[in-house]
């Protein structure tokens, strides 16, 4: 039994219409821990459960320790969600919600992270749960292609969000073992969270000085290297768009499909609705719609 359900794969008219193309979507939006990271979590977090686990060690406030606690919560074991003090009430409260615990700790991601990896060093029930950077999850996250490779005709080209990497490395293994090694990825990120682009023009992995986004889910300080490497062996093209190009597209995906996302993955929609030229010559495009629980009415009010 997997944690993650089989999504739709649906064509999008007004994509279509928008950027001229053939236009499908992968809904990643409405995996039941709202974003597609329960497929990599929850298969790496049933693998550690198997070896074993009680408790997993998620260093996110976000997606990834949202997903770490549903994960937790089905396989009936403890999460403990280690958060820096910048999170927000609402994505504590959430968490909470699920029944995993919060711990607060540090000024920003990185002390978080020293926090969750020391307690999972002192006590060996418990597995850490890296938020992007774990071939485990990748595995996991590749189903969606495994999916989408059955439910309708191959692309010629993967509109993407980038964080850290790991859902652009999941996809890229998904791709390979379904006979899509030859199709080209178009990974979206906001100025400000472009560590992938700057990395991969510098061609090494480059470490922003800070997040400056409000696609905070895809603030990470530096991609996975294996997400650099991959570019090596397949077509994998960068986009970077503002952030009002991000939440524009929110909204009109709200209108045009009534689901609501994260700037996050609006940044992916943007790429199309904005038919934007690193599309290039591509007929029919395939966006995966990553989703994320960090968006509310009000807050894309705000935004
Ligand atoms: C995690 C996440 C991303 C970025 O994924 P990475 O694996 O870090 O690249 C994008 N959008 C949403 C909604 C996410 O939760």
């Amino acid at each position: 039994m997997t944690l993650h359900i089989e999504t739709p794969l649906i064509e999008s008219i007004p994509l279509s219409q928008a950027s001229g193309r053939e236009v499908f979507l992968k809904l990643e939006a409405i995996q039941p821990a709202g974003s597609f990271k329960l497929r990599g979590i929850g298969r790496l977090c049933e693998e550690r459960a198997r070896e074993g686990a009680l408790r997993f060690i998620a260093p996110s406030g976000g997606n990834a320790g949202y997903a770490a606690s549903w994960a937790a919560r089905e396989l009936g074991l403890e999460a403990i969600v280690v958060v820096p003090v910048t999170t927000s009430q609402e994505a504590k409260d959430s968490i909470t919600r699920l029944g995993a615990e919060v711990c607060v700790h540090g000024a920003n991601w990185n002390e978080a992270n020293e926090k969750a990896l020391a307690m999972a060093e002192s006590d060996p029930r418990a597995a850490y749960i890296h938020p992007f950077d774990d071939p485990i999850m990748w595995e996991g996250h590749g189903t969606m292609i495994d999916e989408a490779s059955c439910q309708g005709p191959k692309p010629d080209l993967i509109v993407l969000s980038v964080g850290g990497g790991g859902l652009l490395c999941g996809v890229v293994t998904g791709m390979d073992r379904n006979g899509w090694k030859d199709v080209p990825v178009l990974a979206a990120e906001t100025v400000g969270c472009d560590c992938f682009a700057r990395s991969l023009a510098a061609g090494r992995i480059v470490e922003l000085d800070a997040i400056t986004s409000v696609a905070t889910s895809l603030g990470a300080k530096a991609p996975a290297t294996r997400a650099l490497e991959f570019a090596g062996d397949h077509s994998i093209r960068s986009y970077v768009g503002s952030d009002s190009s991000a939440v524009s597209a929110c909204r009109a995906f709200l209108d045009d499909h009534r689901i609501l996302v994260e700037p996050a993955c609006g940044i992916a929609l943007a790429a199309v609705y904005e038919n934007v030229p690193e599309l290039e010559d591509a007929r029919r495009i395939m966006v995966i719609v990553c989703g994320g629980i960090g968006i509310s009415a009000s807050k894309l009010a705000s935004l």
